[in-house]
């Protein structure tokens, strides 16, 4: 048995950022496990092998550190613009630059491997086993094992049986993809595929599907706004209702409605949290959608490409749902009642997320679910989990010292997948682990 301080499960975005924040706030003898089967600091978003594919948010919001904003423009180096979109590929350097650093003291232990078990052996002990069956005593864990893949079951069966059906659009080779591409989803994903296709010389016919047929709004240089919105939490509606107003305040004063969005993103959590559980769910139901739309914009490079497409009649956008798949044809029922026909050579499942049942898919998160370690959210969106990220187990009791960080938490915490929210999860989650004290630790030690 090994024995650690700290394990920390999945090394994308988020392990990375509880890494580095814990190189900045722990003694020297801080014992660290990061378990990473892949390059550290990539994961899903940027481990892409495509340079086109650019981050959807401006480089002077991607610092890894919320105390030391300009931290990742300044890594980009001379004549770096705060504004510009950068290549998500350069973003991941950064972040597994960074990490490496951290992976520098003589007791932070990358492990190139997954995490198969996680067992609770005390309060605050936990052991940790490996892939290759490794085991490791620790006193706090971090999941951090990110976005899991979008859910499909909710598709006909013939479409995920079709020869070219890909349920995993993040981890897909589009260069072998060709003439007809159904894509089901027309969110940021959807661009993403487009992007991609077109990078990769791809001259057939794109199909987007989705159930409004609407794509995300397009960043826009505006002025930032200067007031900070405050807003109705009695219900929803009133919610809503504020925020319009606000909007229009706005506008007279000729601010763009972008900027409002933005002047709210860092009140948001705690706007979410002032609503009270059942106006959250009603938000989830009527607004959350909306919301994305406006929130989470498409820059305008990646736009242009979606209108070279459509310029070229070479994509086509269905507002409606799947109807029947028989022999290879996809009827579309469209939102208008009428009917279209697609006979697509791939299908790219671009729906999102899965939520917790896609997390359950991995051995490692099912075994946590199946010992009440974890529990998830109603609706199933992510993890359950304290305002502190501590996860709160089946019996509705704080697992202490386990934290989940990123998009598991979904559900729980309003925002859980960019990295301005991400970020601020990893210092809070090092802050907390490194201040608690090892007695729990010395504990274990002793009883073995
Ligand atoms: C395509 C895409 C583009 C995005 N673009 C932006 C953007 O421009 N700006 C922005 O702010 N946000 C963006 N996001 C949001 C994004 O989710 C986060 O920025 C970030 O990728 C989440 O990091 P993560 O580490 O939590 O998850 P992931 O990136 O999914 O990483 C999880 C890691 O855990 C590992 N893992 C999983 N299971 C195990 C296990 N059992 N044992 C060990 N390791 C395991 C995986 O190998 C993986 O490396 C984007 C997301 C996606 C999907």
């Amino acid at each position: 048995m090994i024995e650690v301080d700290a394990a920390v499960i999945g090394g994308g975005f988020s392990g990375a950022a509880v890494a580095a924040q814990l190189a900045r706030r722990v003694r020297p003898d801080f014992a660290l496990a990061l378990f990473e089967p892949n390059e550290l600091g990539r994961g899903a978003a940027y481990g892409t092998r495509h340079d086109e594919h650019v981050l959807n948010t401006r480089a002077g919001m991607m610092s890894l550190f919320p105390d030391d904003p300009g931290h990742f423009v300044r890594w980009v180096g001379a004549g770096a613009n705060p504004q510009a979109f950068i290549s998500r590929r350069i973003y991941g350097a950064y972040v597994n630059e960074i990490a490496r650093r951290a992976f520098e003291r003589p007791r932070f232990t990358l492990i190139a491997d997954r995490a198969r078990r996680v067992e609770r052996r005390g309060r605050c002990e936990y052991v940790v086993e490996s892939g290759v069956g490794t085991r490791f005593a620790a006193r706090a864990v971090v999941l951090a094992t990110g976005n899991p893949p979008p859910n499909g079951g909710f598709l006909p069966r013939e479409i995920r049986m079709h020869p070219g059906y890909i349920d995993d659009p993040w981890r897909c080779d589009y260069t072998r993809i060709g003439g007809h591409v159904l894509v089901i989803g027309s969110g940021l994903t959807a661009l993403d595929v487009l992007v991609a296709l077109d990078a990769c010389g791809h001259r057939g016919v794109v199909h987007i599907l989705s159930r409004r047929g609407r794509f995300p709004n397009v960043h826009a240089d505006v002025a930032p706004y200067d007031v900070i919105p405050a807003l109705d939490t009695r219900d929803a509606r009133a919610l809503l209702g504020s925020f319009r107003l606000h909007v229009r305040k706005a506008a007279e004063r000729g601010f763009d409605w972008r900027s409002v969005i933005d002047a709210l993103r860092p009140e948001a959590e705690a706007i979410w949290r002032r609503l009270r559980p059942v106006e959250q769910s009603r938000f989830e139901r009527h607004l959350r959608m909306h919301w994305e739309r406006h929130r989470h914009r498409a820059p305008q490079q990646v736009d242009a490409v979606r209108r070279r497409y459509q310029d070229a009649k070479r994509l086509f956008v269905y507002a409606g749902a799947i109807g029947e798949v028989q022999r290879g044809t996809v009827t579309i029922a469209l939102r208008d009642g009428e009917r279209a026909e697609v006979r697509p050579d791939w299908i790219v499942n671009c729906t999102g997320m899965g939520g917790a049942p896609a997390m359950r898919k991995d051995p490692l998160v099912a075994g946590m679910f199946a010992d009440g370690l974890i529990s998830a959210v109603p609706g199933n969106l992510g993890i359950r989990t304290t305002s502190d990220l501590v996860a709160l187990g089946a019996t509705n009791a704080p697992t202490e010292g386990l934290w989940i960080v990123g998009p598991p938490v979904r559900g729980s915490r309003f925002e859980a997948t960019a990295v301005p929210e991400l970020r601020v999860m990893a210092e809070l989650v090092a802050r907390e682990i490194a201040r608690a004290r090892p007695s729990a630790f010395s504990s274990l030690k002793a009883s073995r």
